[in-house]
């Protein structure tokens, strides 16, 4: 008996052995898949001219768009390298260690190919791969296109697993999250309708509302890196939207403070992905914009779209991470916001072709792809 059960137990051993040997298989399939992750980030409608130039000193010295011109002139003009002083995280980290195209200036290019120049047609580009024509408006309503990001949510790796914060509130519709089940916390009532009791959505709704449907980025912000502690999602799309609505207010010392600070956001998830286990080493970081603004007249940066806006379809895209080749600069005249999708796509493992061979295909900014 004893020397029977030794037999059975060994046989048993051995099946165990055997299937954790093919679950292990079977993890690795999967593990190739959802190896590696994801943050997405977007600063609504900061151009490139500001990015790569830093604070422009005419318009920074107009009282007819800045009331803090002292504040402004000594942290934004007085330093030697103005873009440096306006966002340090990606020119001193990501552009170093990472890439960071769209300097105009510089023989770098990158647009938007839709023909709208605002931003419902712009983030469907960036996260479906294309332009849609049937979408003519902010309000155009729940995206019939599935995004990259819904696609992702589809496949068993990433159940359940791909969020999206925002400080706009359109983003319910351009991420269909009804339809995606994707979980999108955008806008004022995002949080406070998911997580009523969190202290984020107690201080969202106590503080000042400048905008009905867009909230402040200090919020959007503290609830990213409550996903990125708390849940840790394989991919996270991040919204950011001041850079844009102050612009449209006029208000160019808010807008340098916008970009300024949505820059230190961009820095502490870097350095937050850097120091967790779930995500050091294998998480790429891109940012980018979704249009950029007017560069014609002393008042066209407030605005953009097509046709007024001239210059409004130019953007930039930076990116970080184990898949990024630093410093590599696409070939060709422009590249365009719709590679992102793909882009995003390639660097997370996946075929892109899958989601939509139509796609505008990756950017040739990736290690070995
Ligand atoms: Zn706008």
């Amino acid at each position: 008996m004893t020397h029977q059960r030794s037999g059975v137990a060994r046989t048993v051993l051995g099946l165990a052995a055997a299937l954790a040997v093919a679950l292990a298989g079977a993890g690795r399939a999967d593990a190739a898949e959802g190896d590696r992750r994801l943050v997405l980030v977007t600063l609504d409608g900061l151009s490139w001219t500001d990015v790569f130039r830093g604070a422009d000193p005419e318009r920074a010295a107009d009282p007819a768009f800045v009331t803090e011109r002292k504040a402004i002139a000594d942290q934004f003009l007085a330093p030697a390298d103005r873009a440096q002083a306006l966002m340090p995280f990606l020119h001193g980290v990501m552009a170093r260690q990472g890439v960071l195209i769209g300097d105009r200036d510089h023989g770098s290019c990158v647009a938007v190919a839709n023909d709208k120049w605002f931003s419902y047609p712009g983030y469907n580009e960036i996260l479906t791969g294309r332009p849609d024509p049937a979408i003519t408006s902010n309000e155009h309503g729940p995206n019939a296109n599935v995004t990259f990001l819904e696609w992702l949510n589809r496949r068993p790796a990433f159940k359940g697993r791909v969020e999206a914060v925002a400080s706009w509130d359109a983003f319910n519709d351009i991420l269909n999250a009804r339809r995606s089940g994707l979980p999108v916390n955008a806008g004022w009532d995002g949080g406070e309708a998911q997580a009523p009791d969190d202290p984020i959505a107690k201080l969202q709704a106590d503080a000042p509302r400048i905008w009905l449907s867009a909230r402040l980025d200090g919020f959007t912000q503290a609830w990213a890196m409550e996903a990125l502690h708390e849940r840790k999602p394989e991919v996270l799309f991040v919204a950011f939207d001041e850079t844009d609505d102050f612009a449209h207010d006029g208000h160019y010392d808010q807008v340098l403070w916008a970009a300024h600070r949505a820059d230190g956001f961009l820095a502490r998830i870097w350095a937050a992905l850097q120091t967790d286990p779930a995500y050091a080493g294998r998480t790429d970081l891109i940012v980018t914009t979704d249009h950029g603004r007017g560069t014609v007249g002393k008042a066209g940066w407030r605005g953009h779209g097509k046709p007024i806006y001239v210059g409004s379809d130019a953007t930039w895209i930076a990116a970080i991470g184990p898949d990024v080749k630093p410093g590599a600069r696409p070939a060709g005249d422009c590249a365009t916001s719709g590679q992102i999708a793909a882009t995003a796509l390639t660097a997370l493992g996946l075929d892109w072709k899958a989601f939509d061979p139509a796609a505008a295909p990756p950017l040739d900014i990736l290690k070995g792809k």
